[in-house]
C-alpha cells in the first residue's frame, strides 16, 4: 500500500516548511481520485448523473438542439473533462443519437481507476491528460459536471502585517513524530501585489479564494470554441456573485469532514466562482449564453415532462423518479446551489435553455 498522504505531507512540511493550500488540494485529490471509485451510496458522494438518467438526457438534448441549428456538422467531438463513471456521457449520447448526433468521444481524465470504469462503457473513446491533445480540426461539445470544483484553489489571507498566501503547516502535539496534525497557517512572503485593487484594505482575517486552474481551462475551452466551433456547459456547485472566505470542504461517506484531517481519503472541493469565469470565457473569444441555477436549466429543457413519461412507462418506479426530479431541481436541494454556465462559439447559435 502507498504511504499515507498525511505522512508524506508531514515529512515534506517538516523538511521544507508549509505548502500552499493549492498544492495541498492538488496532491490530495490526485491521490483521492487515483485510488478509488468515489461515487454512489457505498462511496463518498453522489453526483447528478448518478441520481437519474434524466440529467444526462437533458444535457444531450440541449446540445443536440444546438448542433441541429448549427447545420448538423458531420464531424464533431464530445469532450468531457472528469467524466467519473461515464454515466453522463452514456445518457446524453443515447438521447442525442435519437436526433442524429453521434460524436467522437474524448475523455479528459487523470485517474487510472476511473479511466477503467469509463472504458467499460466507451471502449472506443480516446483519453487525454488535459485539453492540449484534444483534436483541433472539428467542433467540440464540451461538458464538465463537478469537474471545476475538484481543481486546486489558491487562498490569500489578510493578516495584521498585510496579505499572505494561506498555507498548510504541521502542528506537533507530542514528542513522537506522528503526534500532531495539519492546519492552515499564513505564509511568510508578502502577497499584497496579488490582491486586486480595491480589495487591499479588507479586514484582518479576510480570505480571498481564486481558482487559477478553473480560469485556465475555461480560457482554453473558450479559445477552442472560437476557433473550431461548438458549445460548452460547466455544471457545478458554485456562486454567480463574488464572495469572500474559504469554501474548501471535504466529504467522506456522505458527510462533511475536516479537509486537513485525512488528505487523499476525502473528496476536496471548493465552490466555483462563475462570476470570475464569465469574463474569462468572453475574453478568450466565446459568447457566454448565461449562468442559471440547475433547477431552472433542467426545467426549461423539459425535465418535468421527461419525469412524467418515465413514471408512466414504469409505474413501480414513479416514486423514485419523483424523488430524483426533486433532488435535481428543488431550490433546497441541488436546484439553485448548482449552477450551469453555457458558453458557445460566436458563430454558433445560442444554447436555447438560456433564452
Ligand atoms: N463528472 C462526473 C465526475 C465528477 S468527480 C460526475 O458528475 O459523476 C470529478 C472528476 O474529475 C473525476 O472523474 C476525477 O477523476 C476527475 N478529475 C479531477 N481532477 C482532474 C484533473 N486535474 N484533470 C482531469 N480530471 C480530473
Amino acid at each position: 500500500m502507498a504511504e499515507s498522504l498525511l505522512h508524506v505531507f508531514r515529512r515534506l512540511i517538516r523538511a521544507t516548511g508549509p505548502i500552499s493550500v493549492a498544492h495541498f488540494m492538488a496532491e490530495s485529490n490526485a491521490r483521492y481520485y487515483g485510488s478509488r471509485d468515489p461515487f454512489g451510496t457505498a462511496g463518498d458522494f453522489i453526483t447528478a448523473p448518478e441520481i437519474s438518467q434524466m440529467f444526462g438526457e437533458m444535457i444531450g438534448l440541449s446540445l443536440a438542439d444546438q448542433w441541429i441549428r448549427a447545420g448538423r456538422p458531420a464531424r464533431i467531438a464530445w469532450v468531457e473533462p472528469g467524466p467519473g463513471r461515464g454515466t453522463l456521457a452514456a445518457d446524453a449520447l443515447r438521447a442525442a443519437a435519437r436526433h442524429g448526433l453521434v460524436p467522437e468521444v474524448h475523455f479528459i481524465e487523470t485517474s487510472p481507476t476511473l479511466r477503467g470504469a469509463q472504458r467499460a462503457r466507451f471502449p472506443q473513446a480516446t483519453w487525454h491528460d488535459d485539453f492540449a491533445s484534444v483534436p483541433d480540426d472539428l467542433p467540440l461539445l464540451v461538458v464538465g459536471n463537478e469537474f471545476l470544483d475538484a481543481l486546486p484553489v489558491r487562498q490569500l489571507v489578510r493578516m495584521a502585517e498585510g496579505w499572505r498566501e494561506r498555507m498548510v503547516g504541521w502542528q506537533a502535539t507530542g514528542a513522537a513524530d506522528t503526534e500532531g496534525h495539519l492546519l492552515p497557517v499564513a505564509g511568510d512572503r508578502p502577497m499584497d501585489a496579488a490582491i486586486p485593487p480595491g480589495r487591499a484594505g479588507a479586514a484582518e482575517g479576510t480570505i480571498i479564494e481564486t481558482c487559477p486552474a478553473a480560469a485556465a481551462v475555461t480560457a482554453e475551452v473558450a479559445a477552442r470554441l472560437a476557433r473550431q466551433g461548438g458549445a460548452a456547459l460547466w455544471i457545478d456547485y458554485g456562486h454567480d456573485t463574488p464572495r469572500d472566505g474559504s469554501t474548501l470542504q471535504a466529504v467522506r461517506a456522505h458527510a462533511k469532514v475536516d479537509p486537513f484531517a485525512a488528505p487523499g481519503e476525502a473528496d476536496l472541493t471548493a465552490l466555483v466562482d462563475f462570476a470570475a469565469l464569465v469574463p474569462v470565457a468572453q475574453e478568450a473569444g466565446a459568447r457566454v449564453d448565461g449562468v442559471l441555477g440547475q433547477g431552472t436549466f433542467l426545467k426549461r429543457l423539459g425535465i418535468e415532462a421527461r419525469a412524467a413519461m418515465l413514471a408512466r412507462h414504469a409505474p413501480a418506479q414513479a416514486d423514485t423518479v419523483a424523488r430524483a426530479l426533486a433532488r435535481l431541481t428543488d431550490p433546497e436541494q441541488m436546484g439553485s446551489l448548482f449552477k450551469v454556465m453555457g458558453f458557445t462559439a460566436p458563430q454558433w447559435p445560442r444554447n436555447g435553455a438560456f433564452d
